[in-house]
């Protein structure tokens, strides 16, 4: 079973929500989340709050690599290729062992920022890494696909070879594989094909995070759950990085109904597993 408060605050505890996009100041068109995120990240780079971001993005078909972008060319050049919702874990801590940055912003998905907050609370191995992250961004997700099993679902149903498919874009609702053949798929489809792990998360926007940002109905919006990080994106919007506006109850309650969904969604796989 669910625990109940799941559902009493199916977003989390926030400060507060907003719908946003980029500023004048930043042009970052083809980003996700209409530029919001992107932009905002440039501001925290150019006010020396960090000194680089490190985020996953789409390389091939549903395929991710981790960026490192230490510049704000490299964060409009790597969001041009959108940010993207991929499992990313294990490569992360590596990255950032790696890396010589000393205050960094990660971009990622519930399950990873949980893990990430996880490991700042409660410091306990000799290779954390936590104390070098000053601000975890989490991006609104319904799951991830097993890669392999859907790909050979379309070959199978619709003819496509995987080797000819060039990009596949993620929407809110389907996904869509480019190459030879156009075919758009509705996430109902192909439910099945999610990973196991991802029918079981209730958590859509990243309740972890210190702001999640995600698109519902072609809005972007921000969820902010703490003070220091509404400052900063109040101070974000002042200065022309990014465009913040008040949502109302309807909004927020868009936003709720979709992450309810996910909750349900996982109740329910969990209760066939018992
Ligand atoms: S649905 Fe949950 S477990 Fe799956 S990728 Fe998204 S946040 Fe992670």
């Amino acid at each position: 079973m669910m625990p109940s408060w799941y559902l009493e605050k199916p977003l989390g505890d926030y400060v507060a929500i907003y719908t946003g996009k980029s500023g004048r100041k930043i042009a970052t068109e083809g980003a996700a989340g209409g530029g919001a995120i992107t932009s905002f990240l440039c501001y925290l780079l150019d006010n020396g709050i960090i000194d680089g971001v490190v985020a996953a993005r789409k390389s091939k078909g549903l395929e991710g690599e981790i960026v490192v972008a230490r510049t704000r060319d490299d964060i409009i050049k790597s969001a041009g290729s959108r940010w993207q919702v991929l499992p990313f874990t294990l490569k992360l801590k590596e990255t950032i062992e790696n890396e010589s940055l000393r205050s960094m912003a990660i971009v990622g998905l519930p399950c990873q920022i949980n893990f990430l907050r996880q490991m700042k609370t409660f410091p306990l191995l000799e290779t954390d890494f936590s104390n070098k992250i000053s601000m975890l961004i989490s991006l609104f997700c319904f799951g991830t696909f097993a890669q392999e099993s859907v790909l050979s679902y379309v070959r199978e149903k619709y003819g496509i070879e995987p080797s000819s498919i060039e990009e596949i874009k993620i929407s809110q609702k389907a996904l869509k594989f480019i190459g030879d053949k156009e075919v758009e798929i509705k996430f109902d489809e192909i439910t099945k094909y999610m990973q196991v792990g991802c029918l079981l998360c209730p958590d859509y926007t990243g309740i972890a995070s210190d702001i999640s940002a995600g698109t519902v109905e072609d809005k972007t919006f921000i969820i902010v759950r703490n003070n220091e990080a509404n400052e900063m994106l109040k101070d974000a919007n002042k200065k022309g990085y990014i465009e913040i506006e008040n949502v109302n109850e309807i909004e927020i309650e868009r936003v709720e109904k979709k992450a309810t969904e996910k909750i349900k969604r996982a109740s329910s796989y969990i209760a066939q597993l018992l």
